[in-house]
């Protein structure tokens, strides 16, 4: 497997963000960004542009965020060709790019943020859809906002990293619900847009520099392949579906790369004669499964999570554990409390 660590959800000039692609692609390549997945909008303008490739060390690649006529029910999607009429319901949209072969994430569910009257809740409502490939369960953006008062303004704005914690407690509990359904694929984002704001009244800060952002909230996926380091019209979409095909198989876990870099973090199972990653299933002809946890030389408090429930805790840099009940397994990892690791599901059953 190789590890990519990705950020997910950036905004760019082509929608409401204040940055030029280039310029993106090269703070995150200053601060060891794999690949970015940019989503201005309702646009695939800078994919028709031909935006995707390779900027230093970072391969950006296009999608872009849809919503409907209320402009609610975002959503991130990927490996699609076009944008699509927001006069469609959101179940629509979700459902066409899913038969386009395209891939999607439910974006920043439960926002109810108040704050500020020119950035209002935009949350989603079409749970009854069956189609959507996975949720943004943690977003930088609306977990900053959110927790905004006008004691602590001044504070997060200028530590908009130390003032984010862990991904919303209810995005957690409405992943693990419809998980049990159907496998659903959990991710971070950023929703960076580096607007400019007037703070105090008198002088103007960019919430958040791209730069500070992508130094926190992370998607590391696993690919089955090394991405090719060249720009030709093959290799770019190759490593596309490398990547898109990762995400959508759920071979990916959210980090807070503020608190440490994750990369090395492995949770896998053993069972029967063959490894299963997560996204997988294990058969429920197998008797029993042994679940391993590695965390990249930190000791760290490991969590075993059961169909949404917290089942064991330890603190270690590795964990075993043999399980012989079905359920859908993920893991939860804090340094010192604070929130670092987010696994994807493993199925047993
Ligand atoms: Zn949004
Ligand atoms: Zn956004």
């Amino acid at each position: 497997m190789y590890e990519v660590s990705s950020v997910i959800h950036v905004h760019s000039k082509y929608s409401d963000g204040s940055g030029e692609i280039p310029e993106i692609a090269r703070y995150a390549s200053e601060v060891g960004v794999d690949v970015v997945l940019m989503t201005d909008h309702n646009t695939l303008r800078p994919l028709k542009d031909g935006l995707e490739g390779w900027y230093d060390s970072t391969l950006v690649l296009i999608g872009t965020e849809i919503n409907d006529q209320k402009n609610e029910n975002h959503y991130l999607a990927f490996g699609i060709a076009n944008t699509f009429d927001n006069r469609l319901p959101a179940t629509e949209y979700v459902k066409r790019i899913k038969d386009e072969g395209g891939i999607g994430f439910v974006a920043h569910p439960f926002e109810k943020r108040r704050h500020m009257k020119e950035h209002p809740p935009y949350p989603w409502t079409a749970w009854e859809s069956e189609d959507f490939t996975g949720i943004e369960v943690w977003n930088h953006m609306s977990e900053w906002i959110e927790g905004l008062t006008e004691q602590n303004k001044y504070q997060r704005f200028v530590h908009p990293l130390k003032s984010i914690s862990a991904p919303d407690p209810k995005a957690l509990k409405i992943w693990d619900e419809h998980a049990k359904k159907r496998p659903i694929v959990g991710i971070g984002g950023v929703d960076a847009h580096a607007h400019k704001q007037n703070v105090l009244g008198f002088f103007e800060v960019e919430i958040f520099p791209y730069k500070v952002l992508f130094k926190s909230v992370r998607t590391i996926i696993l690919c089955n392949e090394e991405l090719n380091r060249d720009n030709s019209p093959q290799s770019i979409e190759s490593n596309k579906n490398l990547i898109y095909s990762a995400l959508k198989e759920g071979r990916c876990y959210i980090g807070n790369f503020y608190h440490a870099d994750t990369r090395g973090f492995k949770f896998f199972a053993e069972s029967g004669d063959r490894i299963y990653q997560m996204g997988e299933r294990i058969p429920s002809e197998l008797k029993k499964t042994r679940f391993r946890v590695n965390l990249p030389n930190v000791i760290g408090e490991i969590k075993l999570v059961k169909n949404g429930e917290v089942i064991d805790s330890l603190l270690g840099s590795e964990a075993i554990w043999e399980i012989v009940n079905h359920g859908i397994y993920r893991i939860e990892v804090y340094l010192d409390d604070n929130a670092w690791i987010f696994s994807n599901h493993i199925r047993f059953g």
